[in-house]
């Protein structure tokens, strides 16, 4: 059935296909840091790319308000059924178009308007969708923020108690877009028991790492409700998933739909089937260990140059870095590394003295590069490349040097899904 789409695009309309190959080029050549992307592999590109697009579904799978249905409502099934397993969910939503209007989903369903919710502050590791005021999250929600510790960097749970203990949430928020360390969600459960609070953990970053064993999953302590986005550690599609206890599964499905999204995209929830597929074989649990495994390497490694890392390490698989004391903002660096090939954002550090437009870190991580089969070797040389870029971000000829190197230690890494 398969015809070659992208022969059909390339002899159709050659100014979109230019710029595919331009990106194709782009993610081959340069070194990929930033902690939220990945590579999908063919397989998970050939169902996004198929014809499922074609179909509408509104509904769910045996209750639908379209026809011809039959094989929709296998591929949402199949997708469930694997989700389930893979995270040991009672209850799984495969529908949510992204994280955010997944998130905004979970708040329609258990909370009213204005109702109290925790959530940590964006700029010491949050997300936009835990109560940033102008998000969907801090307008319609009363969003109380919780910090880390000022001194270690690290959640301070005893603080976390005592503002739940004070403002009594119906919710708490727990998991993160930039929080290098283990999560305690056993703390955390066991705070919200004390005060009646639903218990969400938002798992978009490190779901690929619970999902391969390597860290602890809060569905297995009790968690209320989980989402994922899928495109990050778990190397799926652009898309998410919301997972539940059985009492909160009407709730969660008529958020979704019809509270909140019209039809599913069926293409998309395939290529989720086919991510869940990939890990959960084996080599899933190779590749997170891998993942965690370089991001201490290179940790180690920058800390061994006097970067200064916000806790001082990793326990996952990325890390923050506070570059005040080399003297450079988190934009520059951001700018001068990619001069170089290597990509990565700036990034608030937390309590930082600089705004969030201009902060004083920047977030890097391993999912990407990890997926090319780049190992410990490689991070010592990445390591090696990246202190050279920020300590001569000034000099144009030291920044075309390494992005020479960098295309040279990429050529031996093909990326999945590109011939180049
Ligand atoms: C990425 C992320 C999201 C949102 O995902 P989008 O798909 O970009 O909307 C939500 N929560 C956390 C913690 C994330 O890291």
């Amino acid at each position: 059935m398969q015809t070659d789409y992208f022969k059909s695009l390339i002899e159709q309309d050659s100014r979109v296909a230019d710029i595919i190959l331009a990106e194709a080029q782009r993610q081959s050549d340069g070194i990929e840091l930033i902690p939220s992307e990945n590579y999908v592999s063919p397989a998970v590109l050939g169902a996004m790319g198929s014809i499922l697009t074609n179909k509408y579904s509104e509904g769910y799978p045996g209750k639908r308000y379209y026809g011809g249905q039959e094989f929709i409502d296998q591929v949402e099934n199949l997708t469930i059924e694997r989700a389930k397993k893979l995270f040991n969910a009672e209850h799984v939503n495969v529908q949510p178009y992204s994280g955010s209007p997944a998130n905004a989903a979970i708040y329609m369903a258990l909370l009213e308007y204005k109702d109290t919710v925790m959530g940590l502050k964006l700029d010491q590791g949050g997300h936009i969708t835990h109560g940033l005021p102008i998000s969907f999250s801090g307008k319609f929600f009363n969003f109380v923020q919780y910090l880390v510790d000022p001194v270690t960097h690290r959640l301070d749970m005893d603080q976390v108690r005592k503002i739940a203990l004070e403002t009594k949430p119906k919710m708490i928020v727990a998991g993160y877009s930039a929080y290098p360390r283990d999560i305690d969600w056993k703390a955390f459960k066991s705070i919200a028991d004390e005060v009646g609070a639903i218990t969400f953990a938002d798992i978009s970053h490190i779901a690929g790492l619970i999902a391969g064993g390597q860290l602890e999953n809060p569905i297995n302590y009790g968690f209320d409700v989980v989402m994922t986005t899928t495109h990050k550690t778990l190397r799926g599609p652009r898309s998410a998933m919301i997972m539940c206890k059985q009492k909160h599964q009407k709730a969660i499905d008529r958020a979704v739909f019809p509270g909140l999204q019209g039809g599913p995209h069926d293409h998309t929830t395939a290529a989720k089937a086919v991510a869940f597929e990939e890990a959960l074989k084996p080599e899933f649990k190779v590749y997170s260990a891998q993942i965690i495994k370089n991001a201490k390497t290179l940790a180690d490694e920058l800390t061994k140059r006097g970067w200064k890392l916000i806790t001082g390490g990793t326990d996952n698989h990325l890390m923050v870095a506070d570059l005040s004391v080399v003297g450079i903002k988190g934009a520059e660096a951001q700018v001068a590394l990619d001069e170089a090939g290597i990509t990565l954002n700036k990034n608030t550090i937390p309590y930082d003295p600089r705004g969030p437009m201009d902060p004083s870190g920047i977030r890097f991580g391993t999912p990407a590069i990890t997926t090319r089969g780049m190992k410990e070797g490689e991070m010592v040389k990445i390591a090696e490349y990246m202190d050279e870029v920020i300590k001569n971000h000034n000099k144009p000829e030291v920044l075309g040097s390494v992005k020479e190197k960098v295309k040279a230690l990429c050529k031996g890494f093909p990326v999945p899904g590109i011939k180049v």
